[in-house]
């Protein structure tokens, strides 16, 4: 199963359950539009022809929204499958959008930060009439960040001949960001745990947490439950994994791996350095899996000693770890909401970008919470009525919101 097929079949076993028909799955399991071009760019290694795509799966709630990665694996199947789990995701927190997402295959590491930038700017003149406030607004994604938004800001509006900062999310602060969005899925992250946690009568002072992949998401969430009382008990990089019985201070683990490269660089007295993987059988309750997709087979599956799983990065668990992690009675929290703070500030900055008047950061959480809050709860809810995984509730709520639009439309 490719990954566009894992996600086709979560959204098949929620639409059954939602009551769709065989025909109507059909239709609702199809990207509306593949647009795939090949980008001919000048670079410091000569001209090169590299693949790119723009899946735009589902539009019925509103204008397309997701990322653009760079990245070598980053192909038609890939950028389908994250097309559709943003589709899922924006209903899940009912922003008014679809979900898209694009790619361009090459290894971003081998290139220059000009070379980025011709091939940023290629990107959004080449699929400049897919694009748009009303139609279809990118963010970044793995490998691209504010500056190649803003970048392809400057192209597409140039290219357009108007200015129109809600084209694209996640821009620098001075041509039209969101205060805090730098944070936000972990934010949101945070915000569904605490849900959890204080539906469950736990206390935060009693959890131990560990955290995969030490990166944008996975260090603010480390710091985040550090601040609130947690326990952070292990985090891990691509060096190896820090683990430490009686807690470690992530604030402290970041300024040692700003200055050294790794987290691992910031072992001490109470701490050890354990192998990469095993941050996974860590004695913890809350896992975090925030580094890359399919962190978590089988193998790493059946060491697992947390009780909740808290998905911050994308699609972290394979299809039969995530059975076998049901079956043993292992709470996913699943990433369509875990991570769905990212979209959401996302949006807030389009609303910013539309109305021409900016919030302060307090602003911005204040109206983060209520969207997340409710989320989580629509989601246990369901989960709890019908006897399923959040996983699967979560699908059932997004699902039911795209097939509505559907049907109002006369799309299904
Ligand atoms: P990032 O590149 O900033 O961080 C990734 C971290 O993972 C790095 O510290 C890297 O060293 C580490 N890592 C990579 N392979 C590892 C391994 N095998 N073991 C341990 N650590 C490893 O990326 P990010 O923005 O933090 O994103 C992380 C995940 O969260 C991705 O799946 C991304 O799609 C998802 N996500 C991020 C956002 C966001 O706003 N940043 C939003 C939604 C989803």
């Amino acid at each position: 199963m490719n990954a566009f097929e894992q996600i086709q079949a979560h959204m098949k076993q929620a639409a059954t359950r939602y009551g769709l028909t065989v025909e109507e799955i059909t239709t609702l399991l199809r990207p509306n539009a593949v647009h795939e071009h090949l980008l001919s760019v000048d670079t410091s290694q000569g001209q090169l022809t590299l693949p790119a795509y723009r899946i735009q799966f589902n539009n019925a709630r509103g204008p397309y929204k997701g990322g653009i990665r760079f990245h070598p694996a980053a192909d038609k199947e890939e950028v389908s499958a994250l097309a559709a789990a943003m589709a899922v995701k924006c209903a899940v927190v009912n922003i008014p959008f679809g979900g898209s997402k694009g790619g361009v295959a090459f290894d971003p590491k081998q290139f220059t930060r000009s070379d980025l930038e011709q091939i940023s700017r290629a990107y959004a003149i080449t699929f400049a009439s897919v694009l748009g406030v009303d139609k279809d607004i990118p963010a970044p994604d793995v490998y691209t960040d504010a500056q190649i938004m803003a970048w392809m800001l400057d192209a597409y509006e140039i290219h357009v001949g108007h200015k129109e900062p809600g084209m694209i999310t996640g821009k620098p602060l001075a041509l039209g960001g969101s205060l805090g969005r730098s944070i936000a899925t972990a934010e949101g992250g945070k915000l569904v745990l605490e849900e959890y946690v204080s539906a469950a009568g736990l206390t935060p002072a009693n959890l131990k947490v560990a955290v995969q992949g030490f990166g944008n998401a996975g260090a603010t969430i480390a710091k985040l439950l550090y601040d609130a009382g947690y326990i952070i008990v292990a985090v891990s990089d691509t060096q190896g994994t820090l683990y430490g019985e009686v807690g470690l201070d992530p604030q402290q683990i970041e300024s040692i791996k700003n200055e050294t490269g790794s987290v691992v660089a910031a072992v001490g007295e109470g701490s050890e350095v354990l192998p990469l993987d095993a941050i996974f059988g860590v004695p913890c309750d809350i896992l975090i899996p925030a580094a890359l997709d399919n962190a978590i087979d089988e193998v790493e599956a059946a060491v697992i000693q947390a009780s909740v799983i808290l998905e911050l990065a994308n699609n972290p668990i394979t299809p039969k770890a995530d059975s076998a992690l049901f079956l043993r009675d292992v709470t996913v929290i699943p990433d369509v909401l875990a991570n769905a703070g990212g979209v959401t500030v996302s949006y807030f900055e389009w609303v910013q970008n539309r109305q021409q008047y900016y919030w302060s950061e307090a602003e911005v959480f204040a109206k983060l919470k209520p969207i997340m809050v409710a989320a989580y709860r629509a989601v246990q809810s369901t989960a709890t009525s019908q006897s399923i995984s959040l996983r699967e509730a979560a699908y059932v709520e997004g699902i039911g919101r795209i097939a509505e639009a559907m049907r109002l439309r006369g799309n299904l």
